[in-house]
């Protein structure tokens, strides 16, 4: 019997409520802990910040459960090599109806032997369903 990779998708780690979150926002017990542990996030924001940090805690599984299933890919996985060094969230915002959503963002990392930091930015659009946020795609 299988389950399928959503259900088998492995979960990371976890940090201490005291420590700083990985999204560099603030401690991440009132971060995105509460969220990778299945509460709601309460804006796209929350949510972005929440799947960069299970990017860094390697939780494919909020990943998944967070994907719009329309555009979800099959098949999710986490290079553990890459070591995710920062985030930057550089707007947001929510529609009037409560529904989408977009972030955009810049985020940078290091893999491989040569360990340079890489640098992404993204406008990322969220919709909102039954109370959840969920991603879509990138602009
Ligand atoms: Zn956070």
């Amino acid at each position: 019997m299988s389950f399928g990779a959503a259900a088998s998708a492995h979960r990371g780690r976890r940090l201490a409520a005291e420590a700083a979150c990985p999204c560099g926002r603030r401690d991440f017990g009132s971060c995105c802990g509460p969220v990778l542990d299945g509460q709601a996030a309460e804006t796209p924001e929350d949510l972005m910040r929440s799947r960069y940090t299970a990017f860094a805690l390697g939780d494919a599984r909020h990943l998944v459960d967070t994907w719009f299933p329309g555009t979800r890919p099959d098949d999710l996985t986490i290079d553990p090599d890459t070591e995710w060094m920062g985030l930057v969230v550089l707007d947001s915002d929510t529609a009037s109806d409560g529904r989408s959503g977009r972030v955009r963002f810049r985020a940078s990392w290091r893999e491989g032997a040569a360990r340079e930091v890489a640098t992404m930015e993204e406008d990322s659009r969220f919709v909102r369903r039954v109370g959840r946020w969920y991603y879509v795609d990138a602009l």
